[in-house]
């Protein structure tokens, strides 16, 4: 089953949305755009990582 998330879900005024097979997959293309599009650094990742993951949904 693929997976999605859509960064609006994890709180920004935000439209993009990650597509991948696994979370893992999904969780790399968020952090990479929570990073250059948010100004998120590792440690706010990390920190944020659990909302993220739980904003993931099966599609
Ligand atoms: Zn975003």
């Amino acid at each position: 089953m693929a997976k999605q998330l859509n960064c609006g879900d994890v709180g920004f005024d935000c439209q993009a949305q990650f597509n991948g097979e696994t979370e893992e997959e999904v969780m790399a293309q968020a952090a990479e755009h929570a990073r250059s599009e948010h100004g998120m650094s590792d440690s706010d990742l990390q920190e944020h990582e659990g909302a993220i993951r739980g904003a993931i949904t099966d599609v």
